[in-house]
């Protein structure tokens, strides 16, 4: 029989609850730099101890440093900064469209980056990545390591994708490979998983409190990465957040990557949402259109643009009323490039899921998009590495 071991599992607490301190004190020195220790300390109710503790172990590891600040009397006070130059990151977004490498600082300001088509062929898109992340390896010193967000199924533990259904590749040993062929540490997950990291991590003020949350990831797919207590939730070799190919109903405008009309990333994925478009055009409509230019047609006002949005906004309400009744989180983050309709969307959604309710007294989660726009999954590869940095406590 398996029996818990309680001491381990304190361990274990204590261990995630210095993680989640972490994240909070490095938050606000971002946010609020220069910032005083007893300032931190009244904003985030952390003890005055917890957070020189903290600040001790982030300036030991180069990520932030004491300036003096200006004096109102008697002693001036010292005020921490990040900095900015020290520690970087590889962030590697592979997109079903394109993969972009980047190099960052480690509060996920991109310093360079390079664009690239992916290319079906994983062999050509594994050497155009390496080769990117090579040019920055010969002009930066101090680079920490890599992360890598992947559309697809990942290994928790070896960093492979295990499965990438736009491109039907599979148990490709990308961190080992990446690793072996750059000499970094390589982190590796799957895209959603990535983008929740990147809220908890990178995220704006809206969310620096919630430590549960699910953020719905919308692109060519649909997937979600669940955050509990600060941290990635992962299931079972990694198979957490597959809610995309939960059941929503039958006759959906297109079909799951797993081939399914029922599914609900066959209703209210980015191309649900395109097909639903054309069928209003009937068959007039540019076979070749994006996502993004969708947006830019509702926005401009095209009827038959903005009715596809806001019907794939009712089937995304309609998820997630699910998801939160199952899992009554804090929030729901929507993120992708539905994100950018969130004026056109918002009413809809709410209105579902106010409608789609146990209860009219049970308070809802609070939907909102996005705190990363555009970057979302970008700054999900470099959160990957900010996370793995963190994950381990410092020896005093
Ligand atoms: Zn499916």
């Amino acid at each position: 029989m398996r029996r818990i071991n309680l001491k381990k599992a304190n361990v274990a607490r204590a261990d995630t609850i210095r993680y989640i301190n972490r994240q909070i004190v490095l938050n606000y020195i971002r946010e609020k730099e220069p910032i005083s220790r007893a300032e931190i300390s009244h904003e985030t109710a952390l003890q005055r101890s917890t957070v020189s503790l903290i600040v001790d172990e982030l300036k030991t590891r180069g990520l932030i440093y004491e300036v003096e600040g200006e004096s109102t009397g008697g002693r001036p006070p010292t005020l921490l900064r990040l900095r900015a130059a020290g520690c970087m990151a590889i962030g590697i977004d592979i997109g079903t469209a394109q993969t972009t490498v980047a190099i960052a600082d480690l509060v996920g300001r991109v310093i360079e980056r390079d664009v690239f088509d992916t290319d079906p062929d994983v062999t050509t898109t594994f050497r155009r990545l390496t080769s990117s992340v090579q040019k920055y390896i010969d002009s930066n010193i101090n680079i920490e390591g890599i992360g890598v967000s992947v559309p697809g199924l990942v290994s928790p533990e070896t960093g492979a994708a295990l499965f990438i259904p736009h491109f039907k590749w599979r148990n490709w040993a990308l961190a080992v490979e990446l690793s072996e062929a750059t000499g970094l540490p390589v982190t590796v997950d799957n895209d959603a998983n990535a983008a929740a990291l990147a809220e908890l991590w990178l995220g704006r003020p809206e969310i620096r409190d919630v430590r549960d949350f699910i953020l719905v990831l919308v692109h060519e797919g649909l997937g979600t990465g669940i955050i509990f207590d600060g941290q990635v939730y992962q299931g079972v070799a990694g198979a957490a957040g597959e809610f995309g190919h939960m059941t929503i109903g039958k006759g959906a405008p297109v079909v799951c990557a797993a081939g399914s009309e029922e599914c609900w990333e066959a209703f209210a994925s980015e191309r649900a949402a395109l097909a639903r478009y054309r069928q209003r055009r009937s068959g007039v409509a540019d076979s070749d259109l994006s996502f993004g230019r969708l947006i830019d047609k509702a926005f401009a006002k095209d009827d038959a643009a903005r009715e596809a949005l806001v019907e794939t906004a009712h089937y995304l309400g309609l998820g997630i009323s699910n998801l939160t009744k199952g899992l009554s989180p804090e929030a729901v983050i929507l993120a992708g490039d539905i994100a950018r309709a969130w004026p056109l969307i918002a009413d809809e959604l709410r209105s579902t899921l106010a409608v789609n309710t146990i209860c009219s007294d049970l308070v809802s989660a609070p939907v909102f998009a996005s705190t990363l726009g555009e970057d979302t999954r970008l700054m999900g590869a470099l959160s990957l590495v900010l996370a793995r940095k963190f994950a381990s406590v410092v020896p005093a």
